[in-house]
């Protein structure tokens, strides 16, 4: 029998089947998926599940899977050439909570190993549930190679150092930091940005497409 992670909160109800990649996010994205950095060598859907969350602990995050969701499938229409509107907005905030759930996720279903203090755990399952901000200078970092990416159906995940958790989605690279350290001295060859306030990606000559990232404590929720 599993157990919720949050359990901590309170208010636990019965246990669901969660993917620690949200499942809308699998199922819509990658269909074929092909997964790097986990504890096991073939993964499906259903391997990716895990029960790490009740019910009501659960469908509380759901607007930071639908924020995640919005923003991959953006990703993916421009790879595509499909997009057609020019300018979009995320919320900057729901996603990088998107990025701690999976983190979460990840460590309670055991595919990842980290060495986390009791209270430092306890620190972020607050961040996650909104009750408390991150600490200054942590969170999420955008962080791409210096030449152009191309995506791909890939998804993996890797610890750079103590505190500093590295995601590979479909070739674009994310770092969660839980700590205050240098991202780009321990990724000297990527440029990162640390809460980019956004992205423009130049689908053709004529059309050139942003995503604007809000970071402002309103647009929390
Ligand atoms: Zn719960």
């Amino acid at each position: 029998m599993g157990k919720c992670y949050a359990a901590a909160l309170g208010n636990c109800n019965g246990i669901s089947r969660e993917h620690y990649y949200s499942e809308a996010i699998l199922s819509q994205f990658f269909p074929q998926l092909q997964i790097e950095g986990f504890t096991f060598n073939s993964a499906s859907h259903k391997s990716l599940c895990s029960k790490i969350l009740c019910q009501t602990h659960n469908s509380s995050l759901a607007p930071l899977d639908s924020e995640a969701l919005h923003f991959f499938s953006l990703l993916r229409n421009i790879s595509l050439n499909k997009e057609i509107i020019a300018s979009h907005q995320i919320n900057g905030k729901l996603l990088e909570r998107w990025f701690l759930k999976t983190l979460l996720g990840l460590l309670a279903a055991k595919q990842i190993k980290i060495d986390m203090e009791l209270s430092c755990h306890k620190k972020l399952i607050n961040i996650l549930y909104g009750n408390q901000p991150w600490d200054e200078s942590t969170g999420l970092h955008f962080v791409f190679p210096e030449n152009r990416f191309e995506i791909d159906t890939t998804l993996g995940n890797s610890i750079i150092a103590k505190n500093c958790y590295l995601f590979r989605i479909c070739n674009l690279h994310f770092v969660l930091t839980t700590e205050n350290v240098s991202v780009k001295d321990l990724l000297p060859n990527y440029k990162s940005g640390y809460r980019s306030k956004g992205l423009t990606f130049q689908q053709r000559t004529d059309l050139s497409i942003e995503i604007d990232f809000q970071w402002n404590e309103n647009s929390t929720n």
